[in-house]
């Protein structure tokens, strides 16, 4: 229920986040738009003006050239009138081709101070007016009107020295737009950061000459170009640099519109040359795209550094809720089984509990199931097939989980909360529970189940989940053993806690006990079947509680198994019997075997040998006359080390007998494996003859192992023989020995030596 109202909130608070970021960013943007924009408008105008600055020294450099060729050809041109050559001699017409070879421009020519064209090309009167300067020694750079094609051309003319001293002719080339970009193309690098949109343009307050090839099909109108340089000088438009560069000053970058020529950011500088100026200019539309482009890559990266953040928050949104979920489970449910857990059942209890205040009419149980036979299925079949039987309760427990039925898992157990009328209701739920999950596919074998179940009405619930578990649990192993092969429900009433007191009471009193005199030792007499006449006894301990009533062995023993105290039971019957044995010997009675009994948690005794041969010295000569009884279950631990110790004593005198054979996981290979000499069969083997059916299979089955029992040398005895009936069937078997209520119940010491002393023959009786 918490949980996806919790994970909601978390999506919430990322989403929030989220939003919060693309609010933020946006803003930014909006506040930051213009000011990148111009930031990035006034990074590419300073672009402009490098480039343009770059423009203008190639073409100064350019022109440089060509006047340097002139000045050159000049000099050898005055050198050869020196030298008496006149102006069509072959050695100035070699010149003036050099020229040609070396510019490329055509049109050359020489003319004199009286305007008159002393060679090569003729220029027009106009024209030749231009020349006027070079006449008082200086350099002319010029425009002239082309005749035919309506363009303007370049007039470049240096001037020609007689005995250096004075000017006496003009050396001078006409360039058209063409060849000077043919020209310039030759010598210049272009940069192409621009491309096409780039024009230069050379102005010399008259005319207009492109010297861009790329821009000449869109070369612009002379007016054009004029009223735009003559607008800049207004200032109404940006200047962003104002700089003295070589002593020039370069007015930069004007925004002009006008005349039909779309807005344009251009850099004019003047040439030394004449009134001439550079024009550089680039359509504002061209920074604007470039604008653009770098806007959008601007969007486009904040749109990706968005998407990239609110990737990575929803991913680490997702880490957090799948680790938070991994969590909560390891936290609240069984890892195996997927179940709740114990710490899921505390909580939920408390809603259970806090729930029975408004709710008076529901009955809870409380249940603790386990698998009883879970070890023995582990051991016959392994890890896997045992978890396979475990994960079936599971996925049963979770089919019928319901408002009534809620499961959970423990270390070793299942509980269930169950709400029913009656425990009728209960006892089927589970009876359903046990016939689904008992089997698995293709094995056998089946799960057996056990149930502690403890019950409250939402009045009598307990504060704490504690106590009913542990009232489940002492429901739980109060199971008897006859249940062993089946499933069990066991409900929990008061009385059992009664009894866990009043062993746990038997624990601390047994070793005062023993020092007050509290045990007592009964003889069992012990017949031969075809004598009728007294064969030995067995030992029992009896119990005179605090010397008050007698407590047969059934209410203590046990008790003192699970805890391991039985070995001083055992021992101080042992002890009791050596002594009884020592004194009959004395006192000349008849000597007949007197068994007891040991307990397997004494074989878990390393110094067990140690300790007996320690205590029968002395007593060495009575040995023989004790008969060592342990059950079969005894032997199924630790094989070896049985088979080990029961060897050592067979080996120091003492008899040994195989107690309650027939009980538990008989086998008959035992009664050849280990040295017993007499095999005792359990009461149970007599119960179930029928004394009027003699060959019953029952009857069969004890007459086999009479048999097989003659076979191996060992003497046979059944005990619990009730009557006269089943002592005959046993005696005409072929059994040896009895032991039952039929000759005598267990009697006190006394009461033994009595019957030893007469030693009269058994008088049957019906
Ligand atoms: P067990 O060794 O099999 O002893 C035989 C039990 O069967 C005795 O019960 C005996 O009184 C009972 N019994 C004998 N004949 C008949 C009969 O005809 N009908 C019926 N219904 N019962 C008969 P008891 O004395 O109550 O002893 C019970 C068990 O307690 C013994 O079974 C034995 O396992 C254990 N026990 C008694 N004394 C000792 C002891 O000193 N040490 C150990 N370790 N266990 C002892
Ligand atoms: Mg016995
Ligand atoms: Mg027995």
């Amino acid at each position: 229920m918490l949980g996806w109202f919790s994970e909601l909130k978390n999506y919430r608070q990322s989403l929030f986040i989220i939003m919060v970021l693309v609010f933020t960013m946006i803003t930014v943007s909006f506040v930051y738009k213009y000011k990148i924009e111009e930031i990035m408008a006034d990074a590419l105008k300073q672009q402009i003006v490098l480039k343009s600055k770059g423009g203008l020294e190639a073409v100064n450099h350019n022109f440089n050239r060509i006047i340097s060729v002139l000045n050159l050809a000049s000099s050898n041109i005055s050198k050869g009138i020196s030298k008496g050559n006149y102006i069509g001699s072959t050695k100035t017409v070699e010149t003036l081709n050099d020229i040609t070879r070396v510019t490329g421009f055509l049109d050359i020519g020489i003319t004199d101070l009286n305007d008159k064209v002393m060679y090569g090309f003729k220029l027009e009167e106009e024209d030749i007016a231009k020349l006027r300067n070079v006449y008082v020694g200086k350099t002319v750079v010029t425009v002239i009107a082309s005749k035919y094609g309506g363009n303007y051309d370049v007039l470049i003319a240096v001037p020609v020295y007689v005995n250096q001293s004075y000017v006496r002719y003009a050396l001078f080339i006409r360039a058209t737009g063409e060849e000077l970009i043919k020209y310039f193309n030759k010598y210049t690098l272009y940069d192409d950061d621009f491309g096409s949109s780039l024009s230069f343009l050379l102005y010399n307050m008259y005319d207009v000459v492109h010297i861009n090839e790329k821009t000449q099909n869109r070369l612009l109108p002379k007016y054009t170009v004029r009223e735009l340089v003559d607008n800049t000088r207004n200032r109404s438009s940006i200047n962003i640099s104002h700089r003295q560069i070589q002593n020039q000053v370069i007015d930069n970058l004007y925004v002009f519109q006008g005349n039909g020529l779309p807005a344009h950011y251009m850099s004019i500088i003047r040439l030394p040359y004449d009134g001439w100026s550079f024009v550089y200019m680039l359509p504002a539309s061209e920074l604007d795209t470039k604008i653009r482009a770098i806007m959008t890559m601007f969007g486009f990266l904040t749109i990706g550094t968005l998407v990239i953040l609110t990737i990575l928050l929803v991913y680490y949104e997702y880490t957090v809720e799948t680790n938070r979920k991994k969590m909560y489970n390891l936290a609240y449910f069984d890892e195996f089984t997927g179940l709740p857990n114990r710490v899921n059942l505390r909580n939920n209890y408390k809603e259970v509990y806090e729930s029975t205040y408004h709710d008076h009419i529901d009955k809870y149980y409380f249940v603790t199931v386990i698998i009883s036979n879970f070890h023995m299925l582990h051991n016959l079949y392994g890890t896997e097939i045992s978890n396979r039987f475990e994960l079936k309760l599971a996925s049963s427990m979770k089919q019928m989980e319901s408002r009534l039925f809620t499961p959970y898992k423990g270390n070793n157990s299942y509980y269930a909360i169950i709400k029913a009328d009656n425990r009728g209701e209960v006892e089927i739920a589970l009876r359903k529970l046990f016939a689904s999950a008992q089997s698995i596919d293709n094995i056998e074998y089946r799960s057996l189940f056990k149930a502690g179940v403890c019950s409250f009405t939402s009045s009598s619930m307990p504060h704490n989940i504690d106590d009913i578990m542990d009232k489940c649990s002492i429901a739980l192993y109060d199971h008897k053993d006859e249940n062993v092969n089946r499933n069990s429900i066991v409900f929990f009433v008061p009385a059992m806690q009664e009894e866990i007191i009043r062993q746990n009471n038997l624990e601390k009193e047994l070793i005062p006990a023993i020092y007050n005199g509290e045990f007592l030792v009964y003889l069992q007499p012990k017949y031969d079947l075809n004598s009728n006449r007294l064969s030995g006894a067995e030992a029992l301990i009896r119990w005179n509680y605090k010397l008050q009533r007698l407590l047969p062995p059934g209410q203590f023993i046990p008790v003192f198994e699970k805890n391991g105290s039985i070995a001083h039971i055992d021992n101080f019957i042992f002890v009791s019997i050596l002594d009884l044995l020592k004194r009959w010997k004395e006192l000349g009675y008849r000597l007949v075997p007197i068994s007891v009994n040991f307990s397997q948690v004494q074989f878990r005794n390393p110094n067990l040998l140690r300790d007996l041969k320690h205590r029968i010295r002395g007593y060495e000569d009575i040995i023989r006359y004790i008969d060592i009884e342990i059950t079969e279950s005894s032997t199924i631990d630790s094989q070896e080390t049985v088979l080990e110790i029961l060897n050592e004593l067979k080996e120091i005198g003492f008899k040994l007998s195989m107690d309650d054979f027939g009980t538990g996981y008989s086998c008959l290979s035992n009664i050849s494996l280990y040295p017993f000499d007499t095999i005792k069969l359990d009461k149970s083997f007599v119960d179930k003859i029928d004394v009027n059916f003699r060959s019953s299979p029952d009857v069969m089955l004890v007459s086999d192992v009479i048999q097989i029992t003659k076979h191996f040398g060992i003497h046979s005895l059944v005990e619990g023989v009730e009557n006269l009936d089943q002592k005959n069937i046993l005696r005409d078997l072929g059994c040896e020995y009895c032991q039952g209520y039929y000759y005598s119940a267990p009697l006190p010491v006394a009461e033994f030596e009595r019957l030893l002393c007469e030693d009269k023959i058994f008088e049957d009786w019906r």
